[in-house]
């Protein structure tokens, strides 16, 4: 089976990069455990890749770069965070910072951004500051308007690469008065400022991610020309918000936690296959082995729901504005799990900074918790799903949503993993879904393909019949939600909108749309994907897995599926390949 295009650019940068468990590689775990233990940023790594031209995939194709698909850039990414989180984000803070002009910038400013990135320069974004996170209607770093341009003052912290960067998107407040119409952003480029009117803040030393710029700039009175303003005066909030709708999608939200599950996991089978123990290995202890397979299911299920999203950048990209808030909850959240539950598994190795791996999984225990805060916290992204749960449940129950033009093909596209994706159109990005899931509120068509399917034989019967059944309970499931929410009603008050039952609520809408998720992912795929993938045994365990959550007396799936699903993680570990849907192959010391 050939590797589908989208993943040849990942696989060819992971041969390149070599295998980080050999010290001799630039980008190795011990390398990157040095770094760590001295605060240093990885400055070479950074080199190595941009070197490489990773940079490009920064800079989409119509301004010269190489980014034309999220799936693939997500790939990429995956190969950069598995090794370490510190460089991912100290490399890939430069998309974040250059979003805002890619998504509304004037042809102007993103010729000027492409230009800089080709230069390897780096660009940060500011958003945060000192006394203002989320809320950020309340940000206080504000311009004075003048006849030829602004003068910005304020202070932007708790930034990427800020000392380092030549140039940086900052969020501010244009209307004194303040308001969703108050603020814009400005494309600030640090060295056609003068000199005296802005510094920088000394780094900030952070628990993980030690060896990151993170930092701040304070601007006073900093003259900024008129062409500095990015779209026009009051559109600030919206220019920020679809921004994150990418870069929670992406490279702050799967990227980073499959690609550190990915490590923390591999990291532990090679300690349970070597240890023996009470005259046999770890592996062989039947809760240990069922922890990691469970790690491998979690990751298999993050991966199905991240891919539709990333894929959904493309096809559904008036829906991100909840697609991304899923993403940005649910799979850092479900991998912190993860990394949690097999640290028990690893035992006293997983506390040390050095010994098995370099010590790499205390460094990912560290560094993967930064991603539920930053862009957009855990509380963040459920505030913004629970905003829109009754909206999607009235406009559900009120639909029939395979009378939609055009839904079976856009379902289709975004699932079906050989289809080409069409180009990203950020003008199509959208504040609010406006009631929209096209992947939940698809469960009815994914029953029909179901009911549809060709029976090949008894044992494909069987676990077809098995999926058919998970697949109607979890149609009753988003039933039941949908009654509640639709007969309830939802005051939104600012207080109950940020209510825990609002929250429980949201969390189960993320359990219910990634279910359905698997399901489409299964049924796009099964004729083109690999063998293991095609019988569907797995997805019977990640949607038994999902819904026991919601049902906890919910029967648990065949003890011979589990055997199976172990059997291939143990397969794909021997072979080295990536634990993904997509199991690609990963460098070891021979590929160097
Ligand atoms: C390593 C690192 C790198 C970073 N990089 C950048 C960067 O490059 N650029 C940048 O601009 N910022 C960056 N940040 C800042 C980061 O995005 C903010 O810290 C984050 O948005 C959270 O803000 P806060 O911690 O100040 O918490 P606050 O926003 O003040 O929130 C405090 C608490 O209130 C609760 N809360 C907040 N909002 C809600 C809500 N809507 N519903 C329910 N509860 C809520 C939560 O419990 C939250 O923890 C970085 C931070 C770190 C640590």
């Amino acid at each position: 089976m050939s590797l589908l295009t989208q993943y040849q650019t990942a696989q060819a940068l992971e041969l390149h990069l070599g295998d980080p468990l050999n010290p001799e590689n630039l980008f190795s775990f011990q390398h990157c455990i040095e770094l760590d233990e001295q605060d240093a940023y990885p400055e070479d790594i950074c080199q190595l890749l941009s070197d490489w031209n990773v940079d490009l995939y920064y800079i989409p194709a119509a301004y010269g770069g190489k980014l034309k698909s999220f799936e693939e850039v997500l790939a990429i990414s995956r190969v950069i965070a598995r090794r370490d989180l510190t460089v991912a984000i100290a490399h890939g803070v430069t998309y974040l910072g250059a979003t805002p002009v890619w998504l509304a910038g004037s042809d102007e400013q993103k010729q000027t951004i492409a230009q800089r990135i080709k230069n390897k320069e780096k660009i940060s974004f500011g958003l945060t500051e000192k006394n203002h996170g989320s809320d950020i209607l309340s940000s206080e770093t504000a311009v004075e308007v003048l006849e030829n341009g602004y003068l910005l003052s304020g202070e932007k912290w708790l930034i990427g690469n800020a000392t380092l960067s030549t140039a940086l998107t900052v969020f501010t407040r244009t209307n004194p008065k303040g308001g969703p119409r108050g603020f814009s952003v400005f494309l600030v480029e640090k060295d056609k400022l003068y000199p005296n009117s802005f510094s920088h803040l000394n780094k900030i030393k952070t628990h993980g991610v030690r060896g990151a710029n993170i930092g701040g700039v304070n601007f006073q009175n900093s003259f900024l020309p008129a062409n500095a303003l990015i779209s026009t005066p009051g559109s600030g909030l919206e220019i920020i918000l679809k921004a994150l709708q990418v870069t929670r999608t992406l490279h702050a939200g799967a990227a980073p936690s499959l690609a550190q599950a990915d490590t923390a996991l591999r990291v532990t089978l090679d300690f349970v296959f070597s240890r023996h123990i009470y005259g046999s290995t770890v592996w062989d202890i039947p809760h240990a082995r069922k922890t990691l397979i469970e790690a491998f299911v979690d990751i298999l299920l993050c991966e199905c729901v991240s891919l539709a999203a990333v894929r959904s950048l493309h096809v559904a990209t008036d829906q991100m504005s909840l697609f991304s808030s899923i993403i940005k909850y649910f799979v850092p959240t479900t991998v912190e799990q993860v990394i949690q539950r097999i640290s028990a598994v690893l035992g006293a190795r997983y506390y040390l900074r050095e010994e098995h791996w370099y010590g790499i999984f205390q460094k990912i225990v560290r560094d993967h918790s930064i991603i539920s805060v930053f862009d957009g916290s855990t509380a963040v992204n459920l505030h913004a799903i629970a905003l829109q749960i009754q909206q999607l449940a009235t406009y559900h129950v009120q639909t029939n949503i395979a009378e939609n033009p055009g839904i079976r093909e856009k379902i289709s596209t975004i699932f079906n993993l050989e289809k080409p994706l069409p180009d990203f159109e950020p003008n199509r990005l959208e504040m609010y879904n406006r009631g929209r899931d096209d992947i939940l509120q698809g469960i009815e068509l994914a029953e029909a393909d179901l009911a549809d399917l060709p029976i090949n034989s008894e044992a494909e019967s069987q676990v077809i019949d098995r999926i058919m059944n998970l697949t109607n309970l979890l149609n009753q499931l988003i039933h039941i939600q949908n009654k509640f929410l639709v007969e309830q009603g939802i005051a939104y008050t600012p207080k109950y909108s940020k209510s825990s039952q609002l929250f429980d609520l949201a969390k189960t809408y993320c359990i219910l749309h990634t279910a359905v998720a698997c399901l489409q992912m299964w049924l796009h795929n099964r004729k083109t994907l690999d063998s293991f993938f095609a019988n569907g045994e797995w997805l019977v365990i990640c949607l038994t897995r999902l819904l026991e959550k919601i049902q906890p007396s919910l029967d648990s799936a065949p003890e011979s599926y589990w055997e199976n699903m172990g059997n291939h993680l143990v397969k794909l570990y021997t072979e080295n390949k990536m634990f993904s849907i997509i199991p690609f192959d990963l460098a070891t010391s021979s590929t160097i």
